[in-house]
């Protein structure tokens, strides 16, 4: 299954890569490791000795064992306790030949108590599926399937943490209004043996100053690229509905845009991404986080840039629609604020293209206020307008379903 050079053909002076732990050794015996470390390709991203012994040829012969017929392997995912944590394990379906379909999958359980969602007395919480898309990790018929968590009280009720529940029954309720939202989500890159390292960055100092990375190209620019392919890759593959992705401002800061998306699968695909955001940057060896502000001083926060329209914005005329909109978000600024994210005061401080926390604006083409309206949407008196509040780390069912209410249902 794998081939490797027999030692004796080693060179006697082992090549070194990153991953040598013969470089610093004086002993002329070759051990077994020096040899797996001599024919190993520098794995890409892989930062410590444990994870590069998980070597991906090895790996890839079990990979390569066919799939059995008549099973389907469901990842499910939920979202932990602290509201930002994703979480999966997976069920061995049997005696599936074709697709599977939501109604085929079973309530499934998990230990709360681990998750901070439940008292380790009392710790069964129930995974309720909702939606299902293709597992790009697995691939075949294999799925990923997200779960609301609910109580175990033979009726489904949601946990406290379950925010989607409230989200369907907003989407319900102004389904007629076919609100449609496009999230921009931004998110850090960091050295997995170095907490405080975004990729890219020097050992020990700053890179240089902000203005060459955003939508860069180039090795001296864009940090991390390889992972931004592999996810978009893997969602379109998964079923998200994707929009596009680019570079940040800061370096090993980037974006990728889900949607248009209507109702509630704005916040299904977006978690959705997420999760296999953080599958890929695990497979890299790399730390992903959505902190709304990784780095603090001079450098730009990371935000959920939420794109939002209703049926009667984008049709003519909207553009009044829009205006009405704007002055109802602007009546309920602080408490759109209270959901869109913890630590965002550390990010809306007015620079760095935020608006600061406390004050609500809105404008054309305007970076630096809470509402940005598109000049298209100016230009055509239709369309969408922005809102650049919600930080990275927001839970998409609170927010869209805050601006549906607001904006839509005036509640
Ligand atoms: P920005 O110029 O702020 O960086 P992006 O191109 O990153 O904007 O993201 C714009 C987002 O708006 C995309 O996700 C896109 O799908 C979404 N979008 C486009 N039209 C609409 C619309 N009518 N309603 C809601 N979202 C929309
Ligand atoms: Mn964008
Ligand atoms: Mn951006
Ligand atoms: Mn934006």
């Amino acid at each position: 299954m794998i081939t490797k050079q027999p030692a004796s053909s080693l060179p006697t002076k082992t090549p070194k890569c990153r991953y040598d732990a013969s470089a610093s050794k004086s002993s002329s015996k070759t051990t077994l490791l020096e040899i797996y470390f001599a024919n190993a390709l520098p794995p890409v991203g892989l930062s410590s000795l444990v994870e590069s012994l998980l070597d991906s040829r090895v790996y890839s012969h079990y990979q390569s064992l066919p799939d059995p017929t008549d099973k389907v392997l469901a990842t499910y995912i939920w979202i932990g306790g602290s509201g930002e944590d994703l979480r999966s394990k997976t069920k061995v379906l049997t005696d599936f030949k074709d697709k599977v379909e939501l109604k085929d999958l079973p309530v499934w359980n998990y230990d709360g108590s681990s998750t901070k969602q439940a008292p380790g007395r009392d710790s069964e919480v129930y995974l309720n599926p909702v939606r299902i898309f293709k597992d790009p990790f697995r691939r075949g018929k294999n799925i990923l399937v997200l779960c609301e968590a609910c109580l175990p009280d033979g009726k489904l009720t949601p946990i406290p943490t379950n925010t989607r529940r409230h989200c369907v029954d907003v989407m319900n309720r102004a389904k007629s209004n076919k609100p449609w939202f496009g999230i921009e989500q931004e998110y850090t890159l960091f050295h997995l043996d170095d907490a405080n390292r975004p990729l890219g960055w020097p050992k020990n100092g700053y890179p240089g100053q902000q203005g060459p990375y955003y939508c860069s190209v180039g090795a001296e620019n864009a940090f991390g690229r390889r992972i931004v392919e592999s996810h978009l890759k893997a969602c379109l593959y998964a079923g998200v509905t994707m929009s596009g992705c680019n570079g940040e401002v800061m370096p090993g800061q980037w974006e990728y845009q889900v949607g248009p998306c209507e109702g509630i699968l704005s916040g299904d695909h977006l978690w959705v991404s997420r999760y296999i955001m953080q599958r890929v940057c695990e497979d890299f060896g790399v730390r992903v986080t959505f902190d709304p502000k990784p780095i603090p001083g001079d450098w730009n926060g990371a935000g959920c840039h939420t794109n939002f329209s209703t049926l009667q914005m984008r049709e003519e005329n909207g553009y009044t629609e829009i205006k009405n909109a704007i002055k109802r978000l602007e009546a309920k600024h602080d408490e759109h604020i209270s959901v869109y994210g913890e630590g965002n005061e550390r990010r809306l401080t007015g620079k760095h293209e935020t608006a600061p926390i406390t004050k609500f604006s809105a404008g054309v083409a305007n970076r630096g206020a809470s509402i940005r309206i598109p000049r298209t949407t100016a230009f055509e008196k239709k369309g969408y307008f922005e809102d650049r509040r919600p930080a990275s780390n927001m839970d998409p069912y609170k927010v869209t379903a805050k601006l549906v209410q607001t904006a839509v249902l005036d509640e």
